[in-house]
């Protein structure tokens, strides 16, 4: 059985109960990890996950909201004793920047550091990031402040469809991305720069004709809104849930 795990549904300011947004792709070979933030082993590890069955990392875009806890996931990687290389896949503007991190802290000085490899992704419409038997990974690039991607996932078994718009403003490819999508999650931060608001969310949630919709990287705190679930309804017709840290889909 194949299953989403949220692993963090806030915006970049968490709280106690919302972490930042991230979660974690699970089948009976592969455990992937969609972006990688604060302490990731004790957040796997409270989601019933074990740090060192990961096999890929994908990174949607380079924000410490989304990035911040690859360092530490990888020191400890090597601390637990990982031979087994890890893929990590992501836009040229992501990795590039995470080599240079991964520089300033000195990895090349790790001793018996095991194997990362980089697996630069396009900055197309409907890449393909990874095909098993269980499933197929595509990824689009979505409208941000800097490059970023959104996701779908299509399961071969339960031929479901699970698509991820990460951060973005309404764009035609989170459209594509949740085309007849079972579940799409869909970012709700707000009328920022960069971002979409509940009904926004709604709106492409039509538009793409999912058959139900879940808010994610919504504020907490001083700026939490009571009222985006019923925004996104309004836009939106369908079943609309706000995910929640821990949170998991079987498909
Ligand atoms: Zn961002």
């Amino acid at each position: 059985m194949a299953k989403v795990i949220i692993l963090g549904s806030s915006n970049a300011i968490p709280d106690e109960r919302h972490e930042n947004s991230h979660m974690a792709l699970v089948n009976d070979e592969r455990l992937v990890l969609v972006d990688c933030v604060s302490n990731p082993i004790v957040r796997l590890r409270q989601a019933g996950l074990d740090i060192e069955n990961i096999t890929d990392l994908i990174l949607t875009h380079f924000h410490p909201d989304h990035v911040s806890g690859v360092p530490l996931l990888l020191m400890d990687l090597w601390l637990l004793g990982r031979q087994q290389e890890l893929r990590v896949y992501g836009l040229d503007y992501t990795l590039d920047r995470l080599e240079t991190l991964m520089d300033l802290y000195g990895w090349d000085t790790w001793p018996r550091f095991f194997r990362v490899e980089m697996i630069r992704l396009a900055e197309k419409e409907m890449t393909l990031v990874q095909e098993t038997d269980q499933w197929r990974i595509l990824s689009s690039p979505v409208s941000h402040i800097i490059p970023n991607i959104g996701l779908r996932i299509e399961f071969t078994d339960s031929k479901k469809v699970f698509a991820y718009s990460c951060d973005t403003e309404p764009c035609s490819q989170v459209v594509q991305l949740a085309n007849n999508a079972d579940v799409l999650l869909h970012e709700s931060a707000g009328s920022s720069w960069g971002h979409s608001n509940a009904s926004q969310a709604g709106q492409t949630a039509k538009e793409a004709s999912a058959k139900s919709l879940y808010l994610i990287h919504y504020p907490n705190g001083k700026f939490k809104d009571n009222n985006i679930l019923t925004k996104a309804k309004e836009a939106f017709g369908g079943p609309v849930r706000l995910a929640e840290d821990f949170m998991e889909f079987e498909f």
